[in-house]
């Protein structure tokens, strides 16, 4: 065996896919029983590892998965052969003709797009699922919502083409239920104008994770699209994103590399941002923005060391992060820090270290990096 795969760990993830799995089905216990779950696991699932994670939600009963792009399909297939799959962002014309081999329904926002997937289809002969996207203030994907009908006119008209489904997208359904609530209208408006079309043959969706919290119970919509939730982040706070008890699944984790006493008055890290206040023990964590803790976190991100919250100190740079330590003079090279995750009774939430870095969870769990491993809870023997 190399040398490498038995280094024990600097910095890595931890993966919980049985809290996974109980944030799934407590989101769907929390939801009208009719209501299929469109499990979102773009960029690598999140930054989870998109197998593991898949194939977990596909043990859990989800009913269908999107993802950004045709890689993460094939990705995909290779977990689950016959899922469901809708590519959420526009297919370049290039990648048109691996649309059929991949068999996946794609987004549609435009006659050009209805014209170049009908070719598709009648090329390969084999029909091709859509799902018509409308903008309803978004401002990014799908055909705006006054001109929604024409585009649904053509996908009817095209050859080749199935209507799937129809959905749009919520700007701020964390922090504007008044606008959410609007785009709520455009999108049931537009749906009324497109003649003959009826919903109930149809996946109608416009919820992600936030927008559940108001979900229109007893209108036409009958999926949901959840991504961040499922790994047990709440976007906003809401009584029915409570009643879920989403579980955190994600932790990330380092160790300390050096302990060392510096006097009063020396400066910290590049910039010598932080100047020491009086004689300190410090600890130099050895993970730092080349693993994913964001530079912006520099002087405000705390973390974990014996069960409790340590300042980091100076700059956050791109293999090390240092901590004040001086209060818990037990604190040794090897011990496990905690960046985001539970040790002992305390437990720093990835909202709070997104807050740190100026970011988002979103952000966040995207910028973990290559050199991180994610080890998933079973292989952790836990
Ligand atoms: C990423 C994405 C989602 C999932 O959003 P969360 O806030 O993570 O639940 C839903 N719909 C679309 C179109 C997306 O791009």
């Amino acid at each position: 065996m190399s040398v490498t795969a038995n280094l024990p760990l600097r910095c890595w993830a931890e993966i919980d896919l049985a809290a996974l799995e109980r944030n799934l089905r407590g989101i769907r216990a929390a939801l009208p029983g009719q209501i299929r779950y469109v499990a979102v696991v773009k960029a690598d699932a999140y930054g989870h590892g998109l197998p593991q994670i898949a194939a977990r939600l596909m043990h859990a009963g989800a009913d269908l998965f999107a993802v950004a792009n045709l890689a993460e399909a094939a990705s995909l297939r290779e977990v689950g052969p016959d899922w469901p799959i809708l590519i959420l962002s526009p297919i370049l014309p290039q990648e048109d003709r691996y649309l059929a081999e991949l068999n996946v329904a794609v987004t549609v926002s435009s006659a050009e797009e209805v014209a170049r997937f009908s070719s598709v289809a009648r090329d390969s002969r084999r029909p091709l699922n859509v799902h018509l996207k409308i903008d309803t203030g978004m401002g990014r994907l799908g055909v705006w919502h006054e001109q929604a009908e024409a585009v649904y006119q053509l996908i009817h008209d095209a050859a080749g083409l199935r209507l799937a489904g129809v959905f749009t997208h919520f700007s701020s359904p964390d922090d504007d239920p008044e606008f959410t609530a609007l785009q709520r209208r455009r999108f049931l408006l537009a749906l009324a104008r497109c003649p003959g079309l009826d919903t109930a043959d149809l996946l109608v969706h416009a919820d992600n994770s936030a927008g559940i919290e108001t979900l229109e119970i007893g209108g036409p919509f009958n999926a949901v699209r959840v991504g961040l939730l499922q790994f047990g982040i709440l976007p906003r706070p809401g009584t029915l994103l409570e009643s879920v008890h989403a579980e955190p699944v994600f932790s990330f984790r380092t160790r300390v590399g050096l302990v060392k006493n510096l006097p009063r008055g020396t400066g910290i890290s590049y910039g010598r941002t932080h100047i020491l206040a009086r004689d300190s023990r410090v600890a130099i964590l050895a993970a730092g923005y080349g693993d994913g803790i964001p530079r912006s976190a520099s002087n405000r991100a705390q973390v974990l060391l014996h069960g409790q919250r340590c300042p980091v100190i100076g700059r956050v740079t791109m293999d090390q992060t240092i901590v004040d330590v001086t209060d818990l003079p037990a604190v040794a090279a090897g011990d496990e820090a905690v960046l985001v995750g539970r040790q002992h009774d305390d437990e720093i939430g990835i909202t709070e270290f997104s807050r740190w870095g100026d970011t988002i969870p979103w952000e966040t769990l995207c910028s973990v990096t290559k050199r991180v491993p994610r080890l998933y809870r079973t292989q952790l023997g836990l």
